[in-house]
C-alpha cells in the first residue's frame, strides 16, 4: 500500500510535523469541499427535503457501516452518533441488565477517565449496589471471576499505549458468564480489530483520532448481531424508534443496533466524517499496521540513541503496543512545549508523559527522523527551560 498517496490526501501546515493524530486527526482536503457543498447544495437548496432528498436520516448507519469494516463488524451492527462518553453509557446501560445477578463492573486502572466517570454516574443512578473494580492493567485478567457482570475495557491505554490482548480476555469473560464492553478509542484506524473473530459483546469508540472525522466528530457503537435483539435501550430516543415517523406515544425499539441511535443526526459532523471515511476505505489494516509498527520502532531507536533523560513509558514490544509511544520526562510538559513551538506535535499527559502518535496515512520516516533531530536539540541545548513553555494550557 502507498502512503505516500494517502499523505497527499491531507491538509497540514507547511513545517509541522503532527505527531498527535491519536488525539485529533489531521483534515482531509476534501472536507471543507464536501459541508461546503452540503451547506450550499443541500441545506440551503433543499431544506427539510435534505432529510429524504440527500440522504441524511441513514447517515449514522451507511457511515456505521464504513466504520465496521474497519474493526470487524458485519454490515448493519454499528451505528453513529452522540459522543463516546454517551455511548459508553449505552453500552453499559445495556449490558447491566443481561446480568442481573451481578454486581461487579471489571475495567482498569489505565482507563480512560470519561469511562470509568461514566460508570460511577450509571451505578449511582441505577441504585443497585454495582461496584466498579479498577486493578492495574496487567492484574485484569485475574480479577475477571463469576462476580463480574460487565469486563469494560480500553484495548489501547491513552497514555501509554499498551494494548489489552482483546481475543483472550473476552473469552475469559465469557468463560466467566460476563460480557464484554470494548473501548476502541486508540484501536479503529490505529490496529487492526476484529470484533466478529473476538466474539465481542460491545464495543463503542471515537472518530476524531486516528480516523480524522474532525472536532466533536461522531462516537460509534457496536452491539453484536446476536445480542441486539435483547437489548434494551435506555436511551430511548425517537430515532432509536421502530417507527419515529408514527409518532406513537410509547417507545419500541427499532430492530437491531438502530435502537442505540437517540436522536437527530449530525449532519454536518457526519459530512466531515465521510470524506475521511473515503481514504479509509481504500486502506488494508493490515499494511497500516506494518507502517505504524516501522515509524514507531524507528522513533523509539532514534529517541533513545540520541536524547538523554527520557524513559520509555510504552511496552518495547511493539505488539503489546498501539500506535503510540510515550516518554517520560521529569520536564515533560515544557519539552513538550518546546517540541510544538518548533513545529513537532505532540501532547502531554499528567504526571510526565509526552506522547507521539504514529499515523502512517500523513507520516513517513522522513517526518519521524526530523522529529528525533529537534527533540534530540532541544535537550541538548535546554531551550525547553524557559518559563512560556512552563505555563499550563487549559488543553494539554
Ligand atoms: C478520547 C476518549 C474518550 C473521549 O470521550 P468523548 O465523549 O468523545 O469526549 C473517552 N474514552 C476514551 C477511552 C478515549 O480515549
Amino acid at each position: 500500500m502507498d502512503f505516500s498517496r494517502t499523505k497527499a490526501l491531507f491538509d497540514l501546515p507547511e513545517g509541522v510535523i503532527y505527531l498527535d493524530g491519536n488525539s485529533l486527526g489531521a483534515m482531509p482536503r476534501g472536507v471543507p469541499e464536501r459541508v461546503e457543498a452540503l451547506l450550499r447544495e443541500e441545506w440551503a437548496a433543499q431544506l427539510i427535503r435534505g432529510w429524504n432528498a440527500c440522504g441524511w436520516m441513514d447517515m449514522p448507519a451507511r457511515l456505521g457501516d464504513r466504520v465496521g469494516r474497519l474493526i470487524g463488524a458485519a454490515p448493519g451492527s454499528v451505528v453513529m452518533g452522540d459522543t463516546l462518553s454517551v455511548k459508553v453509557h449505552q453500552a453499559l446501560a445495556a449490558a447491566l441488565p443481561m446480568r442481573p445477578d451481578r454486581r461487579v463492573i471489571l475495567s482498569d486502572s489505565g482507563n480512560f477517565p470519561s469511562d470509568l466517570y461514566m460508570a460511577q454516574g450509571l451505578a449511582g443512578l441505577l441504585g443497585q449496589g454495582h461496584e466498579i473494580r479498577t486493578p492495574d492493567p496487567q492484574d485484569v485478567e485475574a480479577a475477571i471471576t463469576d462476580e463480574v457482570a460487565v469486563l469494560m475495557l480500553t484495548e489501547v491505554d491513552y497514555r501509554t499505549g499498551r494494548r489489552h490482548e482483546m481475543a483472550r480476555l473476552t473469552a475469559k469473560a465469557h468463560a466467566h458468564g460476563a460480557l464484554t464492553i470494548w473501548d476502541l478509542a486508540h484501536s479503529a484506524g490505529a490496529v487492526p480489530v476484529d470484533l466478529a473473530a473476538v466474539d465481542a459483546d460491545f464495543a463503542v469508540g471515537c472518530t476524531y483520532k486516528y480516523l480524522n472525522g474532525g472536532p466533536g466528530a461522531p462516537a460509534f457503537i457496536y452491539v453484536a448481531p446476536r445480542l441486539v435483539d435483547a437489548v434494551e435501550a435506555t436511551l430511548s430516543g425517537w430515532l432509536g424508534h421502530a417507527e419515529p415517523f408514527a409518532f406513537a406515544p410509547d417507545y419500541a425499539p427499532a430492530p437491531g443496533v438502530g435502537r442505540m441511535r437517540v436522536g437527530t443526526p449530525p449532519v454536518l459532523a457526519l459530512a466531515a466524517l465521510e470524506v475521511a471515511l473515503d481514504i479509509w476505505d481504500e486502506v488494508d489494516m493490515g499494511a497500516l499496521r506494518a507502517a505504524s509498527v516501522a515509524l514507531s520502532e524507528r522513533f523509539i531507536a532514534g529517541v533513545e540513541a540520541r536524547c538523554a533523560g527520557v524513559t520509555l513509558a510504552s511496552p518495547r514490544d511493539a505488539t503489546l503496543r498501539g500506535s503510540q509511544v510515550s516518554f517520560r520526562h521529569p520536564q515533560g510538559y515544557a519539552v513538550m512545549q518546546a517540541l510544538i513551538a518548533e513545529g513537532v506535535i505532540g501532547d502531554f499527559r499528567q504526571p510526565d508523559i509526552m506522547r507521539f502518535g504514529f499515523t502512517p496515512l500523513y507520516l513517513d520516516a522522513g517526518d519521524i527522523d526530523r522529529a528525533v533531530d529537534i527533540l534530540a536539540d532541544i535537550l541538548a541545548t535546554g531551550r525547553w527551560d524557559r518559563p512560556a513553555f512552563h505555563a499550563r494550557k487549559a488543553v494539554t
